[in-house]
This record gives structure tokens, sequence and C-alpha cells, in this order.
């Protein structure tokens, strides 16, 4: 059984699951997503190797192993790709990923005989059947990674949205207060976003779909549309990146202490 706060969404057909968290020690807090419609699965960025058996586990408990379709793969990163091997050899899901990272992702040591069913997703995005629902592949690139997709859900209205979002350090599962929780999200969007420039560009595109909830790759989900608008109305002022960054390029003059 799944706990309340961890149903993200649920209609009978359509699911959306947190799944636990079994992440811990010196590892970033992850949260591991599964959309199911009609008895079919897509996991999203299910991170690595010390979470891989219990999540497996998890699905299997769910929907069955063999219900998994699709791995959604959102960029390159080692807490979204590292296990990618694993879920191949174990299920029978294609994994999609951007197009920029396919020869790339192989250096985590994915098998010959798995390799073929990473897909990858051009830039432009698409949209993937699963179950009788259709999921957006949505473009996000430099959100953090220069190839980044996030997914639309437009059953559950749910945007997950990989590192943009993403929060540190906080101890709830849901924003309560949008102010207060611009503390846990603050430093990472300034150092992780390149700049303010793509994050309009995002804002622009993004503020077309219908959305009730945004659901990061770490930390608190985001639920209501006047949360969600606080948070687009937030990135579009916010500097970052390349905004911020102009004089930390110096010579370095203290010497490294191991
Ligand atoms: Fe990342």
């Amino acid at each position: 059984m799944v706990p309340e706060e961890r149903k993200v969404f649920d209609n009978g057909s359509h699911q959306n699951i947190l799944l636990e968290d079994f992440g811990h020690g010196e590892m970033v807090q992850a949260n591991v997503h599964l959309i199911v419609d009609s008895g079919e699965g897509m996991i999203l960025d299910p991170g690595g190797h010390k979470v891989f058996k219990h999540l497996l586990a998890e699905i299997g408990g769910l929907i069955g192993v063999d219900n998994l379709r699709y791995i959604f793969l959102s960029h390159q990163d080692p807490d979204i790709v590292a296990a990618i091997n694993g879920w191949l050899m174990t299920t029978k899901a294609t994994a999609i990923a951007p197009v920029l990272w396919i020869r790339f992702i192989p250096h985590f040591g994915v098998d010959r005989l798995v390799v073929n069913r990473i897909k990858g997703i051009g830039d432009e995005g698409t949209i993937v059947k699963l179950g009788r629902s259709e999921l957006y592949i949505i473009p996000a690139h430099f959100m953090h990674a220069p190839g980044n997709f996030q997914v639309y859900d437009p059953v559950s209205k749910t945007l997950y949205s990989g590192d943009l979002g993403a929060s540190l350090g906080q101890d709830y599962v849901y924003v309560e207060n949008f102010d207060e929780h611009v503390q846990y999200m603050e430093g990472f969007h300034k150092r992780y976003i390149p700049s303010n420039k793509i994050l309009r560009a995002w804002v622009k595109m993004i503020r077309q779909l219908d959305i009730e909830t945004i659901a990061p790759q770490h930390g608190a989900i985001m639920k209501g549309r006047d949360i969600v608008n606080r948070f687009f109305d937030w990135l579009e002022d916010l500097p970052c990146g390349i905004d911020l960054m102009e004089n930390i390029y110096r010579i370095p003059s203290s010497y490294f202490e191991g």
C-alpha cells in the first residue's frame, strides 16, 4: 500500500506516485517518481545502484516489473542514470534520454545487449503514449544540463521538473508557504541554472500548460496553482549562473589542504 502522502494523484486508472526514498548517507536526497496509466508505468530519473534493487522491488509490488514501459532520463547526471544497466537488464522497458547524452551514458557501464533500448530524443521533445494517456516530453535544456527534458502529465496536471524547483534541507514533502520555501531552493538555482535569460524563455513556454503540481527530482513538491504561479514569478526575476559568476574568474591564491 502506498501511503497517502506519496500518492500525488490517483483517479483509479491513472496514478502518480512518489516512490519511497531509499537514498541516505552521502547521496543528495532524490525523488523517484512513477506515473501509471491503465497498469503501465513510466519511472522518472531512477537514480543509482544503492537504490536500484529497492525501487525494482517496489515497482514489482505496484504494477509488476514487466509492466514498466518507460524509464525517463531527464539528463546524464549520476543521480539519474547510474543504475541504467540494471534497469534495462531486469525490465522490458525502453529508456528515453536527450539525444545529446546518448554516447555518454554508456560510460556508466551499459551492456551491448541492452544499449539499443536507450532511445535519444531530439531537442524539440516528443509525446509518449503510456496506457491510454499521453505524456509530453518537454524541452528544458540548460535546466540545468545542456540537454534536459521534463515530463508534463495532462491527466494529473503535473509537471515533473527535474532539477528545476529542486530544494535541499527542508523536512516536508509538500510546500505550504512559498516565501519560506525559497531559502531551500535559492542556492541550488543560483549556482546550477546558467542564466536568467533561459529561465524566462522556459517560463514563457511552460505558462501555456495547465499545471497544478510541480514535482522536482530533489526536495518538496509544489501543489496548487497559487504556489505554481509564485514559483514561475520567482524564476522570472532570479539572477543566476553567469548573471552572478563574472567575479569567480580569478587565479587561485590559497593552497589545497587535504
Ligand atoms: Fe542534475
